[in-house]
């Protein structure tokens, strides 16, 4: 749940300032990635854990609200994870992630693997323990099932989780942090040693993709004017995978992404600002 006060000039250190504003949006990169993949039309599971507190309803209604199965969203003893979020009046913030109930998920529960062997693409965030990264990323492998992860928030990889891993989709950020690289084209060469497929999403400059095998995709970004570019990469990565997992090839499924990440970028808000089926076709046509 993401906890959000707005405030004119954010509070140092030992200070305390009054705040104009104070609003709960439900949120977390796996939820809203699960949202955006809903919303453009595929049959969407999401495994995880919630607290027993009432964001955890929060966000279980709210995911089922947009059609995730969220019967493998376990409830767990205690919060659920939240992130404490000042925004200034600059469009500055700042974020404390508490995970709570996420840091419960370090493997997979009864069910999972069956889920996951059924699914046509498993899509992985790292706001759970690597371990039930690892873990999911292995079973999506045994199963032959595509394995897509968002490496946010950045991190250092390890192997066990990166192994398993089919295509990676890093922010230019994320990509710098995994591989050392600011230039994205060298990034992409460097992560593509670590695994078979990168998109390398640019913001408004597009995104960039690359296989082992030599292919080089760039898709500029579609013109549009933004005005939130929260969640642009979460509904660029919901969409691509489900892009993916019915069949599109890589060009096709980057230019639905892509256009599905353009549509939110014009909206406020994450969930509410992610497109529908029906709106990535008509934005396409
Ligand atoms: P966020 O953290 O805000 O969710 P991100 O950093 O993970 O985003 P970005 O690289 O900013 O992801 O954006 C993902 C994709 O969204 C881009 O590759 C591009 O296709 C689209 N996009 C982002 N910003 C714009 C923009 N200003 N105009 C059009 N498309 C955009």
């Amino acid at each position: 749940m993401d906890l959000v006060a707005y405030v004119g000039t954010a509070p140092g250190r030992g200070e305390t300032v009054l705040g104009r504003e104070f609003t709960t949006v439900p949120g977390g990169k796996g939820a809203n990635q699960a949202l955006a993949a809903a919303k453009a039309g595929a049959a969407v599971h999401m495994i995880g854990a919630v607290g027993r507190d009432e964001f955890g309803e929060q966000i279980r209604a709210s995911l089922a609200g947009s059609g995730v199965d969220t019967s493998a969203l376990r409830a767990v003893d205690g919060r659920s994870g939240t992130a404490h979020i000042t925004v200034d009046d600059d469009g500055g913030n700042s974020i404390i992630v508490v995970p709570s109930a996420n840091a419960t998920v370090d493997g997979l529960a009864p069910g999972d693997e069956e889920l996951i062997a059924a699914s046509g693409s498993l899509l992985l965030q790292l706001e759970i323990p690597f371990e039930g990264v690892a873990a999911a990323a292995a079973a999506g492998r045994r199963n032959g099932v595509r394995v897509v992860l968002t490496p946010a928030p950045a991190a250092e990889l390890p192997d066990d989780v990166l192994s398993n891993v089919d295509l990676l989709v890093p922010n230019e950020h994320e990509a710098e942090a995994l591989v050392g690289e600011h230039d994205p084209k060298r990034a992409l060469a460097a992560l593509l040693e670590r695994v078979p497929e990168v998109v390398i999403t640019l913001g408004g400059r597009g995104s960039l993709y690359g296989s082992r095998g030599g292919e080089v995709v760039e898709m500029p970004s579609f013109p549009v004017r933004a005005v939130d570019t929260t969640a642009a990469g979460d509904t660029f990565a919901g969409v691509l995978s489900v892009a993916l997992g019915e069949g599109a090839g890589i060009r096709e499924a980057l230019r639905r992404a892509s256009a599905a990440a353009a549509l939110s970028v014009q909206r406020n808000g994450a969930s509410s600002s992610m497109p529908t089926r029906q709106e990535i076709a008509d934005f396409l046509a």
